[in-house]
C-alpha cells in the first residue's frame, strides 16, 4: 500500500494546480500576458484574492492594483512579516515568474492555520501589480506605490496607447477623485522584514543539483543608451580608407565589452540591442544605438566596470574618427539581503535540502523596492534550463514541495525568535 501522502505534499500539489490555472488568466487568448491594471489583471486580483480569503486573509486591493491579504497576530502591538511578489507578467509569459512567490506564502499560510500554529507577529501576503515594465516602462510600480515611493512624475508615464498612467489608475478606481501617490503602508519600525520566494531565472541551482538557494544580494544594474556617430556616406564610391562606420565602431565595442566582462569575476556586461540610424544595404552606417546592461553585486565594482567599458568606447571611437556619447537609463544599486533572515531561512533550506548555496541575483526584483521600508531575503527555486521570460518556464512539483517545506520551516523559526 502506498503511504498517504501527509499535508505538505498535498499542498505543494494544491499550489502546482493553483500555479496553472492562473498561469490560463490572461490578456490574449494563446499565451500568457497579464500587464498593469489590465482585464486579465482584475480577473487575476479576484481568483487569488478568493485563494487568499479560503487562507484566513482579510483582502484588500489598493489604487494601483496590488493585492494584499492580511492576517492579524493574537499578539497586541505585533510588527507585520511581509512576503510576496508580482502578479503582472512579460508578454507570452510563463506561469511562475511572479505568481510563484504569491501563491506559496497563501498555501504555507494555510498549512500553519491548519496546525494551530499562533505567530507572534501579523503577516501580509502581497501580489504587486506591476513589476516587468511591460505596459509602463518604469518597473515595480506595485511595489513602489506600496512603499510610498511612487512618485508625482512618474504619474506622466505613457503606455502604448499614449494613456498616463495617471488616466489609467484614475480609470481603474472610477470614483472621479484624482489620484496622488499613496504614503506608504507601513512604517519601517512596524515589519520585521519581507520575504520573496521566485524562480531563479538562471542556470545555477540546476547545475548544483539543488531544489532552492538564498539570495545573498541583488546586483547593481546600470543600463543605457551608446550612440556611435560617424559619417554616412555611399557605399560603392567611398574608399575603405576613407571611412567613418559607425557601425562598425559599434561592432569591435560589443567584442571588447564581451572580452573585458570575461576577465573580470563576477561581472557580466551585454549589449542587447543594436540598431542603426536610416541604415540601408548601400550606404555607411553614419549612426548607430546600442543597448549597454552592465550588473555586478558590489556597487563600486559595478560603477568601475562602466567607467572602464565608457573608456573602452571612446578609444575605440577616436581611433575609427567617430564620435560616441553615453545616455544613462538605469542605475540600481545592489542590494544586500538581510543577514538576519538569510541566515534564518538558510538553516531552513539546510533542514530540508542538507545544503544551501548563496546566490546573486542577477535580475532585478520587487525586493530591490522593498529593502528601502524593510530587511529583506530572498529565496530561489531551481526552475528548468535556467529558463524564464517564456512559456516553457518549469519548476518541479517535488521543487516547488522544497520550497514550500522551506518557507512554513522559516516561518515557524521567525515565529520562535520573535517571541523570546
Ligand atoms: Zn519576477
Amino acid at each position: 500500500m502506498r503511504a498517504k501522502p501527509d499535508a505538505l505534499t498535498q499542498a505543494a500539489a494544491l499550489l502546482a494546480r493553483r500555479l496553472d490555472q492562473l498561469g490560463r488568466v490572461s490578456d490574449e487568448p494563446d499565451r500568457l500576458t497579464r500587464t498593469f491594471l489590465s482585464p486579465a489583471m482584475e480577473r487575476a486580483n479576484a481568483l487569488v484574492g478568493g485563494w487568499m480569503k479560503e487562507a484566513g486573509l482579510a483582502v484588500r486591493e489598493d489604487e494601483t492594483g496590488n493585492l494584499i491579504g492580511r492576517a492579524e497576530s493574537a499578539r497586541s502591538g505585533a510588527r507585520t512579516f511581509l512576503l510576496g511578489s508580482h502578479l503582472d507578467t512579460v508578454r507570452n509569459a510563463g506561469r511562475f515568474d511572479g505568481p510563484l512567490g504569491v501563491l506559496l506564502p497563501i498555501v504555507a499560510l494555510a498549512e500553519l492555520r491548519r496546525r494551530g500554529v499562533a505567530l507572534p507577529f501579523a503577516v501580509e501576503v502581497l501580489g504587486f501589480s506591476e513589476e516587468e515594465a511591460v505596459r509602463f516602462s518604469g518597473a515595480y510600480l506595485g511595489s513602489k506605490a506600496y512603499t510610498g515611493r511612487l512618485r508625482v512624475g512618474d504619474l506622466d508615464l505613457r503606455d502604448a496607447r499614449g494613456n498616463t498612467l495617471r488616466a489609467v489608475i484614475e480609470a481603474h478606481t472610477g470614483t472621479g477623485k484624482k489620484f496622488a501617490p499613496p504614503a506608504r503602508v507601513h512604517a519601517p519600525r512596524d515589519v520585521l522584514g519581507y520575504l520573496e520566494v521566485h524562480i531563479e531565472q538562471g542556470p545555477v541551482l540546476e547545475s548544483e543539483k539543488l531544489p532552492v538557494g538564498v539570495v545573498s544580494a541583488i546586483a547593481c544594474q546600470i543600463r543605457g543608451r551608446l550612440t556611435f556617430r560617424g559619417k554616412a556616406g555611399h557605399a560603392g564610391t567611398t574608399p575603405m580608407r576613407l571611412r567613418r562606420d559607425a557601425l562598425a565602431g559599434a561592432a569591435e565595442f560589443v567584442l571588447a565589452a564581451e572580452a573585458f566582462a570575461r576577465r573580470q569575476p563576477q561581472l557580466v556586461a551585454t549589449v542587447g540591442t543594436i540598431s542603426v540610424v536610416a541604415g540601408a544595404a548601400n550606404v555607411i552606417p553614419g549612426e548607430t544605438v546600442l543597448s549597454l546592461d552592465v550588473r555586478h553585486p558590489l556597487d563600486a565594482k559595478c560603477h568601475e566596470a562602466r567607467t572602464r567599458l565608457l573608456a573602452l568606447a571612446r578609444r575605440i571611437a577616436r581611433r575609427r574618427g567617430l564620435t560616441v556619447r553615453w545616455q544613462p537609463t538605469m542605475d540600481h544599486r545592489a542590494v544586500a539581503c538581510a543577514p538576519r533572515l538569510t541566515s534564518l531561512l538558510a538553516q531552513s533550506v539546510r533542514a530540508m535540502q542538507g545544503r544551501s548555496l548563496a546566490l546573486v541575483s542577477g535580475a532585478g526584483h520587487d525586493a530591490v523596492v522593498m529593502s528601502t521600508l524593510t530587511p529583506v531575503a530572498m529565496l530561489f527555486v531551481r526552475c528548468r534550463g535556467g529558463l524564464s521570460h517564456h512559456p516553457d518556464e518549469y519548476a518541479s512539483p517535488a521543487d516547488l514541495e522544497t520550497a514550500l517545506r522551506v518557507v512554513v520551516d522559516f516561518l515557524e523559526r521567525l515565529a520562535k525568535r520573535t517571541e523570546t
